[in-house]
């Protein structure tokens, strides 16, 4: 039995865990009436609030109990798993059957966000997934992402820890006042601040900061406009970056370099390369991206989906779902760099796991430096606009994602060079004892 559907069975609406240092604590809670408003939420209630006439809390022994009695303790041991293998800090569910949500927020680390004066301690972006995807591969995706985004902040310099939010929901109409109280409160309840992701996008920013919540930015309206647009640009830097170290010289003129989805980052992305006079060879699996893109770049080469990864290339940019470049995919390659904007496009679930396969994609002389210290301009550009609000611009931002995705690049290919390992091995022993100040080998028993 999956856990959400355990927690629905008792009249429960969230599931936490809590990592005590030696092991996971897990809590079961109601929190909220059937008949609660969402829509009112922070109008007539806000995240203090307990809109709930019959309140209740199950600790560690009864909530193990009650999973066990409902059938769902291999999910939680799988969940258990997961979250200790990843050294993760704590996550929550939250089900809304009446309006067909599971909500899971992922916080992986908050080392960083403590004593930064302000509400959010850690930052990640929140990704839709089917309303019937499979709970253990959508906690894997979101604990994935979670432990990207410790690092994605830390390497960025963020004085943030990292999560991530997983929805399993249908879209959600802009308008749906139920649906986006109920995100929001959940939202403000993690103390996170969060942003755009696949299937939740700006136009949902906008529509939760009209009448919802402030913790996210990255929307239409905001002062840095949609994330998609510097990290595309940090992302461009870093490829200029990664072809100095390999040709010797940062111009990308005559340089095939083939992107993989064509979406809010891989567009822009895609103009940028063309700009510099790269040829382009794109994939899309909608063909509506793929048009809007040839509009723009005329001349670009339009390969099937399932050619783009191993099509022979300069760059190879993964620009779409994470978690594709796995041992036989690598073997397959034809690029003599991967740089995009993917959040983990390596299929490992561990640091581990990447590592090995950095390694392999080394051992075929293939540049690639882990995503996250170059995929950060969306990140740094939310940050910009919690810190400054109204006031923040493009000038502000501009510094810190020269500094982090062109030099912070550059610093990192040529010391692992000289060092003899891979970038990605470099880059985690350069941020781990930030995230992990004290030994953490506990959490391994
Ligand atoms: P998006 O949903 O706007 O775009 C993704 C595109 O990829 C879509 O057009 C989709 O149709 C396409 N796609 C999906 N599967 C594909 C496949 N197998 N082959 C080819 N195309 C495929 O998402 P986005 O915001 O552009 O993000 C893209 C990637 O970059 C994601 O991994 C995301 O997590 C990561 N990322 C995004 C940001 C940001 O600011 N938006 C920041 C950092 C990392």
């Amino acid at each position: 039995m999956e856990l959400a559907a355990a927690l629905v069975d008792g009249q429960l609406d969230t599931l936490r865990l809590f990592d005590d240092g030696t092991r996971y604590l897990v809590c079961l809670e109601r929190t909220y009436d059937p008949n609660v408003k969402w829509s009112d939420f922070n109008h007539r209630f806000d995240s203090d609030s307990l809109p709930c006439a019959e309140p209740k809390l199950l600790d560690d022994a009864g909530s193990r109990l009650y999973l066990q009695q409902a059938g769902a303790s291999a999910a939680l041991e799988a969940l258990e798993a997961r979250l200790r293998e990843g050294h993760h800090q704590l996550m929550t569910l939250r089900v809304e059957p009446r309006l067909g949500m599971r909500l899971a927020i992922f916080v992986h680390n908050s080392t960083l966000g403590r004593g930064n004066g302000m509400h959010a301690l850690r930052a990640g972006g929140l990704r839709l997934h089917h309303p019937n995807a499979d709970e253990q591969e959508v906690f894997a995706d979101g604990c994935n992402l979670a432990r990207a985004m410790s690092y994605k902040n830390a390497a960025a310099d963020l004085p943030m820890g990292g999560c991530k939010m997983t929805l399993q929901s249908s879209p959600i109409p802009l308008d749906d006042g139920p649906r986006l109280g109920f995100l929001a409160r959940c939202i403000e309840s993690a103390r996170i601040l969060t942003g755009p992701d696949m299937g939740f996008t700006p136009e949902h920013v906008d529509a939760l900061r009209a009448q919802y919540t402030l913790q996210c930015t990255g929307g239409n309206l905001g002062p840095l406009g949609p994330t998609g647009i510097p990290t595309a640009f940090g992302v461009f830097l870093a490829i200029r970056e990664a072809a100095r170290h390999t040709f010797g010289s940062p111009e990308l003129t005559g340089r095939t370099v083939a992107v993989q989805g064509l979406g809010f980052v891989g567009r822009p992305l895609a103009e940028h390369l063309a700009t510099a006079g790269a040829k382009l060879v794109v994939a899309d699996i909608d063909e509506r991206a793929v048009t809007r893109l040839r509009e723009l770049v005329p001349n670009a080469t339009v390969v099937a989906p399932e050619q783009v990864l191993t099509t022979p290339c300069d760059v190879l940019a993964p620009c779409a779902r994470g978690g594709q470049l796995d041992e036989a995919t690598i073997d397959r390659l034809q690029c003599k760099m991967v740089f995009g904007a993917a959040n983990n496009p390596l299929k490992a679930s561990t640091q581990q796991g990447e590592i090995n396969l950095a390694r392999r994609l080394a051992k075929r002389g293939i540049l690639f430096q882990i995503d996250w210290l170059h995929n950060t301009a969306g990140v740094m550009s939310g940050f910009e606009e919690y810190l400054r609000g109204s006031e923040a611009t493009q000038e502000h931002l501009r510094p810190r994602l020269e500094r982090v995705c062109k030099d912070g690049t550059a610093e990192v290919l040529r010391t692992a060079a000289a060092r003899g390992i891979t970038p990605t091995e470099y880059a985690y022993e350069k941020i781990e004892t930030r995230l992990f100040p004290r030994d953490r080998t506990h959490r391994n028993a």
